[in-house]
């Protein structure tokens, strides 16, 4: 058999199907928000719990509890923050954790909130087997929907990427938006091979996720370098920018990563901020996702 080609050596058609198994294709962005809104602001709260450290095969009692503390403390900080302020958001529940925290899944959806995808244990999804990968995203969506009683109709990928079959999953199963990629900062339609999908990709970006500044591993070289008032200038930069735009500001926190009382302030202050720049739409990601696909 001879040598697999190098990347230098493929030949234009190979590198091009690489890059168009899916790509962004035509802007979603709205002419206008509802009720006059210059800006739509979609808050979410990826529910890990637990999961980060099983899916990793790992038994550490310690990370465990960690991630209990997301349930136990994470959650009930978050929840009362954006009840006091009335604003709705979108939570990503891996299948696993709904399983762990049933009534935490069912308080959430009674408070208005979306409950999404995001994996069956936190697996990383985009080096599974089709077979394998299809049938923990179909499970995943049913336990979902025994535990909170709504199905979900979006996805946020557990590691934030893509094996080769999962938009064609998400499109089987009738899911109308992803939100695990990054090709812009508006939405856009995803492209299957080139053809368009009617799957609403709504962008997330590493910038403005939490896990990013503030995780940490004792045994490795991860440590927490920015300050948590950093973290909330990063973020609310991106919020002005979205609002100077006609944007969307899309956030991703975590709760047992946020959820302390060092940084939970981050979350009611870009809250409070947001409604000082004027008038935006607070709105959970299937809410937009609808919203952008309408004719404007
Ligand atoms: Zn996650």
């Amino acid at each position: 058999m001879s040598e697999p080609l190098q990347p230098w050596q493929w030949p234009e058609e190979h590198w091009r199907g690489i890059v168009n198994r899916v790509r962004a294709g035509r802007s979603l962005k709205p002419s206008h928000w509802p009720d006059g809104a210059r800006c739509a602001i979609a808050l979410s709260f990826d529910s890990d719990h637990e999961t980060n450290e099983l899916r990793e095969g790992g038994e550490s009692i310690g990370r465990l509890s960690q991630g209990q503390y997301g349930n136990r403390q994470g959650i009930p900080r978050i929840l009362e923050i954006l009840a006091r302020h009335g604003v709705r958001a979108s939570f990503y529940v891996p299948a696993v954790t709904a399983l762990l925290y049933p009534d935490e899944q069912r308080r959430i959806a009674d408070e208005g909130h979306e409950i999404a995808l995001h994996g069956w244990i936190h697996e990383r999804n985009s080096v599974l087997p089709e077979a394998a990968e299809r049938e923990l995203m179909l499970r995943s969506a049913d336990t979902l929907e025994k535990v909170a009683g709504k199905r979900p109709v979006g996805i946020r990928t557990p590691s934030w990427d893509f094996s080769p079959a999962t938009l064609a999953i998400a499109r089987d199963m009738g899911l109308e938006y992803d939100s695990s990629l990054m090709a812009d900062v508006d939405c856009y339609e995803l492209l299957l091979d080139g053809a368009p999908s009617g799957i609403v990709e709504l962008p997330v970006e590493w910038i403005r996720d939490d896990a990013v500044y503030f995780n940490m591993n004792r045994f490795a070289g991860l440590r927490p370098y920015t300050p948590p008032a950093s973290v909330f200038d990063i973020f609310r930069r991106e919020l002005d920018a979205a609002y100077r735009e006609g944007g969307i500001f899309q956030l991703t926190m975590h709760p047992h990563i946020s959820g302390y009382r060092s940084r939970i302030w981050i979350l009611e202050e870009l809250i409070l901020h947001a409604r000082n720049l004027g008038r935006v739409w607070f709105a959970t990601h299937a809410e937009i996702a609808r919203y952008v696909q309408q004719p404007q």
